[in-house]
């Protein structure tokens, strides 16, 4: 049974790689040039210049085609993600995002929605907040790869390469990739920081969020914040923590005002230790957190900053 990988040169292919060996033999198809994973044969898309999520779902398609594969797997990254779903909108077809195992797999009568045949697997929803065992029956099961959740394959590759050039319709290439901006970080940055000093909705206002800048300045510490902050236009997206946000493992994570939806916590949960300032003491941060003051954080929050300074110049 061949399983088509559709291959990026990076790390997540490769866990990706794990995860379609555990379904048969499996081939690439890669854009642009060959991933050089360890597989038979690496179908390579030519003439497709930059990211352009419809045209590379039509080459797949092309591969698809040809080789009749019993499934495709791509890693869940968001471009692995995005060209699946093309996919599967052209086709018709089911597509599990995330997946992290196969639970089991049957074939027969054509596996369709009509038919006998199934594939049980495991995916991550919620952020990771969660575990699903999905069924899926469909004559072609369309999967991506949670990542980080698989060991990637190690091996060196040197595939049998074909290359192809996709049919490609001006409608591929309506959005495309035109240019990619690094991010401009200006003092520590989120991911990486030891000491994360994180807002909600409860400090107010864009203003608010002084008081914790102050204090993380004193901690040398990142400032975060909850969706509503960034929805509110308070901070940047690039300061979300959280599911759609970014995903912070500091040793101290300081919630002020901020209740603890599972999307968040979905963000904050690497962190050692978590403490939370709300003035509910009801908050559902509360089960997450390791330490906890209940009050109103205008007053904590700048009673912590004070005791450090005095602590610090005595
Ligand atoms: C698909 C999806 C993705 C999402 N992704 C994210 C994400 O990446 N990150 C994210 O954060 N959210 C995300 N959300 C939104 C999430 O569900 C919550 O709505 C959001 O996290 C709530 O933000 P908050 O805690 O700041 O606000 P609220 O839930 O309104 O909580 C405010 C808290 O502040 C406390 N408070 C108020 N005043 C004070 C005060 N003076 N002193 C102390 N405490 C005070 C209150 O008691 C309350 O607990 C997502 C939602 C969806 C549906």
């Amino acid at each position: 049974m061949t399983v088509l990988l559709l291959a990026e040169p990076d790390e997540f292919a490769r866990q990706a790689l794990t995860f379609a060996r555990g379904l048969g033999e499996v081939e690439a198809v890669c854009v642009g040039a060959d991933a050089g994973l360890p597989v038979e044969r690496s179908h390579v898309a030519e003439g497709i210049e930059a990211y352009a999520p419809a045209a590379w779902a039509t080459a797949l398609e092309e591969v698809i085609d040809r080789v009749q594969p019993s499934a495709v797997v791509a890693a869940g990254t968001e471009q692995g993600n995005e060209v699946l779903a093309h996919v599967g909108a052209r086709r018709d077809l089911p597509f599990a995002a995330n997946c992290t195992g196969v639970l089991a797999e049957r074939s027969g009568g054509g596996a369709g929605a009509a038919g006998s045949g199934y594939l049980d697997v495991t995916r991550v929803r919620w952020g990771g907040s969660l575990l699903e065992e999905a069924r899926i029956h469909s004559p072609l099961p369309l999967l991506s790869v949670a990542p980080h959740a698989l060991p990637a394959v190690e091996e060196a590759g040197s595939p049998e390469v074909e290359t192809f050039t996709p049919a490609l319709s001006e409608s591929d290439l309506v959005a495309v990739v035109a240019e990619h901006v690094d991010e401009v970080v200006s003092g520590i940055s989120l991911a990486e920081a030891k000491v994360v000093v994180s807002g909600g909705r409860g400090v107010g206002s864009a203003d608010g969020f002084g008081m914790l800048e102050e204090l993380a300045g004193l901690l040398d510490a990142a400032v975060g914040c909850s969706r509503v902050v960034t929805s509110a236009g308070w901070r940047p997206h690039t300061d979300q923590v959280g599911q759609t946000g970014t995903k912070v493992s500091p040793d101290l994570y300081i919630a002020c005002g901020i209740s603890g939806a599972t999307q968040h916590i979905a963000g904050c949960k690497g962190a050692k230790k978590i403490l939370a300032i709300n003035s509910d003491a009801e908050a559902p941060i509360l089960a997450s957190a390791d330490y906890a003051v209940i009050g109103d954080l205008t007053e904590i929050v700048p009673a912590i900053t004070s005791e450090l300074r005095k602590a610090r110049s005595g």
